[in-house]
């Protein structure tokens, strides 16, 4: 008999895709594991959450399911990444404190923190100012995971609390050029450059700098979250800041994964973005100094290989 039943939503993902191998790799006593997706519930809407909620009455949750998109979509459409997220973290939320859920790890993001700030990032500066103009609505939708988490445990003790990932990377990435990331966007780049014989263009000067982190890594660490972390304040789960790479090197990187030969060439009218984003890991190291991050080169080629030996199922 299972003590623990862990519903993990937004499991067919780039990070729930990680969780479920983590999860198989390593199968715990007394643990039972639900993944699910859009298929099982449309969590923007709240008899469908709470009928999900009924059916597997789970004990613990991992909240991954987000609306997500690119720089292109968060402008576009603030309305719908606002609105949307605020749904679907309130109705896991809520339906996970009707059901007794005894701890709920949802997910935050370097990227909603403030847009004018000191460096390194670090947890307690979540709130210190509005994030960048460009991601608003899909910032704030975040943000209020951690007032939710705050509100649920002074007025019930729930214990539900939050992880803060860097830039991460994977199989079952979105490699769409449009809407996807930056390293997902670099492999198919240089795939259809090899494919068509052209130059392969990076966006930028590559100055940039960027921390990664390989979403199997995040994986074992979200599982460590739920099964051993106590606080109710999110832990920013990154690389440390000296394996923060430039865009390239990340570049480079994936050109000899990918063993491209030809042209490379950088758009340097296009924007770098950010020049850094560098993220404290301070708080993760005292949790788990002995931590192994899989080495960047190894995880960058298992992603490149993935996406090459899966065109048929890939997100591009
Ligand atoms: P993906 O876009 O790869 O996956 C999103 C998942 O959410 C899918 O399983 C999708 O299901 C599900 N989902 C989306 N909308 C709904 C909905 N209305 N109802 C139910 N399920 C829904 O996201 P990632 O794996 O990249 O992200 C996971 C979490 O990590 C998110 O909260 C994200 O904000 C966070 N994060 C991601 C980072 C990154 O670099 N990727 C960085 C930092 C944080 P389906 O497949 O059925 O559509």
């Amino acid at each position: 008999m299972a003590t623990m039943r862990v519903l993990v939503t937004g499991s067919t993902g780039l990070v729930g895709q990680a969780v479920q191998r983590v999860v198989s790799e390593n199968p715990t006593e007394g643990e039972e594991w639900i993944f699910v997706s859009t298929k099982d519930a449309d969590l923007t809407d709240f008899e469908a959450t709470e009928a999900l909620f009924q059916k597997h009455k789970p004990t613990h949750v991992i909240h991954l399911a987000a609306m997500v998109g690119g720089l292109f979509r968060n402008m576009k459409y603030p309305v719908d990444l606002l609105r949307n997220n605020l749904h679907i973290n309130d109705n896991v939320l809520y339906n996970s404190h009707k059901f007794g859920v005894q701890k709920c790890v949802s997910c935050l993001s370097t990227c909603i923190f403030p847009d004018k700030t000191t460096y390194p990032i670090k947890e307690t500066m979540l709130h210190l100012g509005p994030p960048h103009p460009s991601n608003f609505g899909f910032s704030f939708a975040k943000r209020m995971i951690d007032i939710e988490n705050r509100a649920f445990n002074k007025q019930y003790g729930c214990k539900f609390t939050s992880v803060i990932p860097t830039n991460v990377f994977g199989p079952y990435d979105n490699f769409n050029l449009q809407d996807g990331h930056v390293m997902p966007g670099l492999i198919n780049k240089i795939f259809i450059a090899k494919r068509d014989d052209t130059p392969f263009t990076v966006w930028g000067t590559g100055a940039a700098r960027r921390q990664f982190i390989y979403s199997y890594d995040l994986a074992k660490l979200i599982v460590w979250v739920m099964r051993e972390y106590e606080e109710i304040d999110p832990i920013i789960l990154s690389v440390p800041e000296e394996a923060e790479i430039s865009i390239k090197e990340l570049a480079e990187m994936v050109i000899e994964a990918m063993e491209f030969t030809g042209e490379v060439l950088y758009d340097t009218t296009k924007s770098d973005g950010q020049l850094k984003k560098t993220a404290d890991n301070a708080k993760l190291r005292g949790y788990l100094p002995d931590f192994k991050f899989t080495n960047m080169k190894q995880a960058v080629k298992e992603t490149v290989d993935w996406f090459v030996n899966n065109q048929d199922i890939a997100r591009k």
